[in-house]
């Protein structure tokens, strides 16, 4: 059994009972126990509950019930939300918090038979490019422990590339799909706003969190991506989709021209791309691709530059509200011996919380405040239009984008925290995406320095069958994406 087969070829060993589920499962955690020590991936590993869920999963896989996810194992970021099993968000606020729901897309995930290995680890409250901002301890690239994993889907990324988990979810508010990915040499997807439900997410900027998938190919986070995806009338902010859409995402394999495509080059990217390995490693995916006939020209995005600024007003403002709601009261984290009402919700909140989630709250609570609304909170609003405006005149000449994920490959532990701005710095691939509410995919597109480096594919609106199509067609042109770190066994 290859710990890193893509969950295509997994499943065909499911459905030709050449390992059943339950061996499978505890391969991956055998795996996890053996070698998660060196990556600090996961928060919490749930062997019995997986092995359970295995069992049932060999039943339906031996009467005939079996889905193409059925007896597959997946890991889910530590913030969707898990009945019974502690959702900690990566915060010492939600270290004693276990859920009494699930979130929709575990819930999902679980009724097409998937097995639940246990909740990666995440900067807290998915606030942060490096993993480094968890309670739990930074997580480490596989392909170098000197080097962060990205974030703040870090864990889901680490274990994915590290072959602990076939698949895993993660959500991205600002590029935390995309950005781990990249630095970890694996594919994920953020979808549009809307595709996937955000009930029992915990909740950070809620006008731009997505999950999403994040696995070892594009048909892989399809098949999850079908599975994920849909209306949910818990959550007002997703979209009716049919069951036809539903199913024609999972089918990556058929219905695209790649003649018939017009691919644009953000000038605005490109220019801000200094890091040569990666320009030429573009380059190169670029000229993969012309070879299947696609067309590529140059296109402006005129406001990317004010992206960065306009998401960290945005993204804080909106976690400030949110993060109201950790009052050392209802769940959570709560203080010893508080004075009074006032010394309860004050320390409870100190002691609870790291320096970015705080940092996040008071800018975000500034930008908010009277006096100050106009001049942050309501432009950034305006600037955020804009570059939504970007996009959709683009998209009026193109049919996607094809772009860097990130500035540069994993950088070192410890190398950004003490520079905030540095590292918000890195996410000027990622944010405008984010801001547009348009679906983006990140995939490996070659080693910079022995360290795995990603391309963007941006599209429209609801636009993923065709970035998936794209993406499955330039993986059928490179391997990239089947190379794997050698960890010390
Ligand atoms: N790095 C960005 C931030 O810190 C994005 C995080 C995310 O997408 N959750 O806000």
């Amino acid at each position: 059994m290859d710990p890193f087969a893509s969950i295509a070829d997994l499943a065909e060993g499911l459905r030709t009972r050449t390992f059943s589920s339950r061996e499978l499962t505890q391969a991956y955690l055998d795996r996890i126990q053996r070698l998660d020590g060196q990556l600090n991936s996961f928060i919490t590993v749930t062997a019995e509950q997986a092995l359970a869920q295995a069992e049932a999963a060999d039943a339906q896989l031996a009467n005939g019930s079996a889905g193409p996810l059925t007896g597959i194992p997946i890991a889910h970021k530590d913030l969707f939300c898990t009945q019974g099993v502690r959702t900690s968000c990566g915060s010492r606020m939600l270290d004693n918090f276990v859920a009494p729901y699930d979130a929709t897309v575990v819930e999902r995930l679980q009724q097409a038979g998937m097995v639940m290995l246990g909740k990666t680890n995440m900067d807290e409250y998915a606030m942060g490019s490096s993993c480094e901002n968890s309670y739990y301890g930074a997580a480490s690239n596989p392909w170098n422990p000197d080097r962060v994993p990205g974030g703040s889907s870090g864990g889901a990324a680490a274990a994915v590339a590290a072959g602990l988990a076939p698949i895993a979810t993660g959500t991205d508010t600002g590029g935390s799909i995309r950005q781990p990915a990249a630095f970890c040499g694996i594919s994920g997807l953020k979808p549009t706003y809307g595709r996937v439900s955000r009930y029992g997410m915990v909740a950070f900027a809620s006008s731009l969190d997505q999950g999403g998938p994040m696995g070892r190919t594009v048909e892989d986070l399809s098949l999850v991506l079908g599975a994920m995806a849909g209306f949910d009338h818990r959550d007002s902010t997703s979209t009716e989709q049919s069951a036809a859409e539903l199913d024609a995402l999972r089918s990556v394999r058929i219905g695209l021209a790649p003649e018939r495509l017009k691919v644009g080059l953000p000038t605005e990217y490109f220019q801000a791309l200094t890091d040569a390995g990666l320009a030429t490693l573009l380059d190169e995916a670029r000229r993969a691709l012309e070879g299947r006939g696609v067309q590529f020209v140059e296109v402006s995005l005129p406001h990317t530059a004010a992206a960065v600024p306009c998401y960290y007003v945005l993204a804080s403002a909106e976690a400030s509200t949110n993060l109201s709601r950790y009052d050392g009261v209802r769940y959570g984290y709560r203080c010893e011996n508080p004075k009074d009402l006032n010394d309860l919700y004050q320390r409870s909140r100190s002691e609870a919380f790291g320096a970015e989630v705080k940092r996040r709250i008071l800018t975000g609570t500034y930008a908010l405040s009277v006096g100050y609304y106009e001049a942050y909170y309501r432009k950034a609003q305006q600037v955020r239009r804009l570059i939504r405006d970007d996009f959709v005149k683009a998209f009026e000449s193109v049919d996607m984008l094809l772009a860097p994920t990130c500035p540069n490959a994993a950088f070192g532990k410890g190398q950004l925290v003490s520079d905030p701005v540095a590292m918000y710095q890195q996410d000027i691939f990622t944010i405008p995406a984010s801001l547009a509410g348009v679906p983006a995919l990140a995939l490996p597109c070659g080693f910079s320095e022995q360290l795995p480096m990603g391309l963007q594919l941006i599209g429209p609106h609801f636009s993923e069958q065709r970035l998936l199509g794209l993406g499955q067609i330039y993986q059928t042109e490179t391997d990239w994406h089947r190379r794997h770190p050698q960890l010390g066994e």
